[in-house]
């Protein structure tokens, strides 16, 4: 499968540094490659680069109405976003999003036409009490319990754990080899088509692991934070994605 590589911008960026970010982009063919922008960018990122595609980095769980401060999937759909992210650990960490509503945004955002990358992982803690799978087992759970089976073959997974977020310290090959894999699993085990599901990985992907990391079987691309705001790392992870070409 196509390999997708996505940009989290966070809460980055200005006018013009993102005009010269966008500028710096080209499409890698072989590899999809999307940004997911602040929501006040929107409009200006629709002015990007052939073959780069838009997403967003939260989405309602509401679809219209008396919610302020809240953006829904529609809206988003209508400024060309294909993606959005849900369940971004930065979200559940500071912003109190639970695993039920991580489901219910995912659910908005399918049936507005987006496709949700929804962020599954685990804290260092829950690694150093072997209780990795038992959280993932939770977040997707969750997630399946509000889609369906069915739909769930339509969301894009990141394995992200959070103590890779930002770190520097990137999991290693075999740590998420037997994460990916698990994943893989979990999903033919709960009856979603696990062939149509792509799993990217994100945590400190840089230009010089991008290549090692791509190489894990059932890493199927990788969302990334701060590389993807220079647009020669980005580039860089792109085609190692491609296969370092
Ligand atoms: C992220 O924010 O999803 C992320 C993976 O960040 P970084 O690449 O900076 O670790």
């Amino acid at each position: 499968m196509t390999r997708l590589v996505a940009g989290n911008w966070k809460m980055n960026g200005s006018l013009a540094a993102n005009r010269d970010l966008l500028d710096g982009l080209v499409s890698v063919p072989g590899v999809e490659m999307a940004v997911c922008v602040p929501y006040p960018y929107l409009a200006q990122a629709r002015q990007r680069p052939d073959g780069i595609v838009l997403g967003a980095q939260d989405v309602s769980e509401y679809a219209a109405g008396a919610y302020t401060g809240e953006v829904s999937a529609a809206m988003l759909l209508e400024f060309g976003c294909r993606y959005v992210i849900v369940g971004h650990s930065e979200r559940r960490a500071l912003f109190g999003e639970g695993d039920v509503m991580v489901g219910r945004k995912a659910l908005a955002a399918l049936h507005a036409g987006l496709v949700p990358i929804v962020c599954v992982g685990e804290t260092l803690a829950e690694r150093d009490e072997a209780r990795v799978m038992e959280v993932i087992d939770r977040q997707l759970g969750a997630v399946r319990e509000v889609l369906g089976a069915a739909a769930m073959s339509g969301v894009v997974l990141a394995y992200e754990p959070v103590w890779a977020i930002g770190s520097g310290r990137s999991a290693s090959v075999a740590q998420i080899a037997e994460v990916h894999g698990a994943i893989r699993a979990w999903l033919d085990g709960h009856g979603v088509s696990a062939g149509a599901v792509r799993i990217l990985y994100g945590g400190s992907v840089k230009p010089d692991n991008a290549l090692e990391l791509f190489d894990v079987p059932h890493v199927d691309g990788g969302l990334i934070g701060g590389a993807s705001l220079a647009a020669a790392d980005f580039m860089a992870i792109c085609r190692a994605a491609a296969g370092g070409v």
